[in-house]
């Protein structure tokens, strides 16, 4: 079962996985395992524990497709799963054991490679991505699920809130500080110079966090056009300014695909389940 751009939206799936269309099951994994693998892989750290996290999610939608009421969407509801599943790997992880990082961005590593034009760039462009995973990695979980979900995923913070079991303020201050630090993480590399402090430095405002804000709605529009004249006038706080807006489109665009081998793990699995006697 392939990603066919041509499948019924997901409410129709539903209604008929509902109803025991196992067709209907298999193209509803295979429309939602990659986001869930992405979430896994950044939450775990580790392409296995990533893999069991899928295949767990998966073999749980299929057993309760049938409870699910449809007030979130199914996308939300799959993230709530996969969420539990990854705290369960935590909690069963000694707290300093080895994470087998670089295997994981080995395979998350390729996906900006071709979009580069040169062999120079592409070197560059994947120095930064391997920065960003290491960043976003080293966050601690609860600020690392938030910005995983609302910039690397695009949820909507209320969405996030709701995986979560948050509020959104909380959802959105957790957002910012997170963004902040991922984004002096890997500024270095951008190659958006920050010129030293000028001499009347204190002055400026927090540029990162209002920008931050300002992009989760959160300031008004005299705020926001106050930042906008400080950035105008002032070299440092626009080069901080970029590189997070530079930050933020990376996240975006970290999207890696879900290796072959997986896939067709968790369609194993998922035909197993299907095809025993309690399904
Ligand atoms: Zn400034």
């Amino acid at each position: 079962m392939t990603l066919d751009p041509n499948d019924p939206p997901d409410q129709e799936l539903l209604r008929a996985a509902r109803g025991g269309d196992r067709d209907a099951l298999e193209k509803l994994v295979a429309h939602h395992q990659g986001q869930v693998f992405r979430f896994g892989m950044k939450m775990c750290r580790d392409p296995e524990d990533a893999k069991d996290v899928l295949q767990e999610t998966m073999l749980a939608m299929a057993r309760h497709v049938g409870d699910f009421r449809g007030d979130s969407s199914l996308s939300t509801w799959l993230y709530t799963i996969a969420r539990s599943f990854c705290l369960k790997k935590q909690r069963k992880q000694a707290p300093d054991a080895p994470r087998r990082l670089d295997d994981a961005d080995v395979r998350d590593d390729e996906s900006l490679v071709d979009r580069a034009k040169r062999p120079d760039e592409a070197l560059a462009a994947r120095e930064i991505e391997h920065a960003l995973e290491h960043a976003i990695s080293e966050l601690e979980p609860m600020y690392r699920e938030v910005l995983v979900l609302r910039d690397v995923e695009g949820l909507r913070a209320a969405e996030v809130a709701k995986v979560l079991g948050v509020s959104e303020q909380a959802v959105k201050s957790r957002l910012h500080r997170a963004r902040l630090s991922v984004r002096a993480r890997i500024a270095p590399l951008l190659g958006t110079s920050e010129p030293p402090p000028a001499p009347d430095a204190a002055s400026c405002p927090d540029v990162l966090t209002l920008l931050s804000q300002h992009l989760e709605g959160e300031i008004s529009s005299d705020k926001c056009a106050e930042l906008e004249r400080h950035i105008e006038a002032c070299g440092r706080c626009r080069s901080a300014c970029d590189s997070l807006k530079r930050t933020l489109a990376l996240c975006k665009r970290s999207q890696a695909e879900i290796p072959e081998d997986v896939q067709e793990s968790i369609r194993h699995a998922v035909r197993g389940w299907l095809s025993s006697p309690t399904a």
